[in-house]
């Protein structure tokens, strides 16, 4: 078979104690999974369902560093979240064996252009263009569950240039990563590849050009990121 033009290989995240490398399929998301992110963000976090939206593949930064600054956007903000990456297929799992098909767990950022998503939003609009973008998924280093165990609980810190934003625990999601897996395997079957980014504490905030962020989760590997200029223009 022969293709009209070449694909890029998928972005692929180092994994602790292996050599081998985790290779991204999908990214899914998870909205308003903190009580007080939620009140935040104007909502009542009232146990509602939780809700998904999606991230190309292609907008995984594996191993964090240097992002560029995205166009147009004046308000772009960081979202520190626990990751789980999937490692078997799965459809209509249970609660009960839904972590079964977790391969391991990583530190993530949802980068956001939150102007953009917020007019979506009130205009009920998708939130496709404030969230799904080029770099805005920096995931670091995957900690396997073989070895490790899963992270059910644990610290979970963001901070900007040294000063923190973020303070929460794991324990404090409201929906664990055994519902989460079990609610979006009934809509999905979920593939060995898949990210799934399982929501943000309260304190986001925006970032500027030079700023350091980094996302640090008990056990797991700390994730930093470094906010670049606009990209270039270009044909
Ligand atoms: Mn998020």
């Amino acid at each position: 078979m022969s293709l009209l033009f070449e694909q890029p290989d998928p972005p692929s995240v180092a994994i602790v104690g292996d050599t081998r490398r985790f290779p991204v399929g999908r990214i899914f998301c998870v909205g308003r999974n903190y009580a007080a992110h939620a009140r935040e963000m104007g909502k009542d976090p009232d146990r509602e369902a939780p809700f998904f939206f999606t991230k190309f593949g292609s907008a995984a930064v594996p191993g964090g560093g240097a992002i560029p600054y995205p166009p147009q956007t004046s308000n772009y903000q960081y979202e520190g979240e626990l990751v789980v990456a999937i490692g078997k297929a799965g459809m209509g799992l249970d609660q009960a064996n839904a972590l079964d098909i977790v391969y391991g767990y990583a530190a993530g950022l949802d980068m956001t252009r939150r102007d953009l998503q917020f007019e979506a939003r009130d205009k009920g609009r998708p939130w496709d263009i404030g969230k799904n973008f080029a770099w805005s998924a920096p995931v670091g280093r995957i900690r396997p569950v073989a070895g490790h165990g899963h992270a059910m609980a644990g610290a979970i810190r963001l901070s900007v240039n040294g000063e923190i934003k973020q303070a929460a625990n794991l324990s404090d999601l409201l929906w664990s990563c055994a519902e989460l897996i079990s609610h979006l395997s009934n809509f999905e079957r979920l593939l060995p590849g898949d990210l799934i980014y399982t929501g943000t504490p309260a304190g986001v905030g925006a970032v500027r050009t030079g700023d350091l962020i980094e996302v640090t989760i008990e056990g797991l590997e700390p994730l930093s990121v470094t906010i670049g200029g606009p990209e270039p223009r270009s044909v």
